[in-house]
């Protein structure tokens, strides 16, 4: 059976390391602070948001909340934004998405200033990203890729599948693994042989939101099976897009769900705040 690959653990040595980075920072007088703007009252996203700032009070880093209510307009947003990017005490901004449907959310990602763009959505942190300069890096496909490391998985020449591309986790995933030097395939909604495809992958990355998608049957023997997928399953348990039971008999490493890709999400939007705290200037 597949070796787990255990991202809550990984997360929480990671971010005991940070706690004594951003106390060594505060000491110099640099304490690392990340605005979280939520907009309207999503369920998922309260959630999201609270878990965020947990973290970040364990971690030592400032954190500030603005909820706004769900009638607000673009332009109060933008504001918002306009005065965290030039707030000193802010080192990282973030926008829970998604946002209501009067507000364009490309035109908010474009507001945040590169220089606070912890989330790694903005055009500039993605262009540097495939280029292969130092930015921040979007924080779960970051997180997989730490997490691969720290199972010791070679990416090298090896064929990456990754299942979804979305702008927040399937891209960028890809375009990782890609810098990792990794052969990459997308599929998604419009591929038509799924199962032909995932088959072949050495690594397989799932991020669709469709609960146990992938099943044995769609999983090389011996493949290393990275499961982004948050979903419900029939009696109302969180479950990821891979079949677990079904999966972890033939893959040789495995995400749970929970505790997998989740806790490292977290992380690395950590480590992106504390870093831009270190480049304050
Ligand atoms: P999304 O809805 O934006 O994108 C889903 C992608 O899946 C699309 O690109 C679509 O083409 C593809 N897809 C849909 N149906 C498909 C099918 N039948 N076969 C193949 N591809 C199909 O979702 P997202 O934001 O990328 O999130 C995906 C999942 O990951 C969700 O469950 C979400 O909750 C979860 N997620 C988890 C984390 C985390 O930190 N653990 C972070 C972000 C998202």
């Amino acid at each position: 059976t597949a070796e787990l690959m255990n991202g809550k653990e990984l997360a929480a040595s990671k971010q005991a390391e940070m706690k004594e980075r951003v106390q060594a920072l505060t000491e110099q007088g640099i304490v690392p602070g990340l605005a979280v703007i939520l907009v309207g009252d999503n369920q998922a996203s309260q959630t999201y948001v609270r878990s965020k700032q947990r973290s970040c009070e364990k971690a030592g880093i400032h954190s500030e909340l603005r909820h706004l209510s769900e009638e607000t307009t673009e332009e109060e947003l933008l504001n918002h934004i306009r005065e965290l990017n030039e707030d000193p005490t802010i080192d990282g901004i973030l926008v829970q998405l998604p946002l209501p449907k009067q507000i364009s959310e490309q035109a908010v990602i474009e507001a945040i200033s590169p220089a606070k763009d912890v989330d790694g959505f903005h055009p500039i942190s993605i262009g540097k990203m495939m280029t292969g300069e130092k930015t921040f890096l979007p924080c779960t496909p970051h997180g997989i890729i730490e997490l691969l490391k720290a199972s010791n998985v070679d990416i090298a020449g090896k064929h990456a599948v990754v299942v979804g591309r979305s702008n927040i986790v399937g891209k960028p995933v890809g375009q990782l693994l890609l810098n990792e030097h990794a052969t990459v395939t997308y599929c998604h909604s419009r591929t038509p042989d799924l199962n032909a495809i995932t088959k072949q992958a050495d690594i397989l990355v799932v991020a669709v939101g469709i609960a146990k998608l992938i099943k044995k049957e769609d999983v090389k023997p011996g493949a290393v099976v990275i499961d982004v997928g948050m979903n419900r399953d029939e009696n109302g348990k969180l479950c990821g897009d891979v079949d677990f039971a079904d999966v972890e008999e033939v893959a040789s490493h495995l995400t749970p769900v929970p505790g997998g890709v989740g806790p490292m999400t977290i992380t690395m939007l950590l480590e992106n705040t504390i870093e831009s705290a270190i480049n304050r200037s």
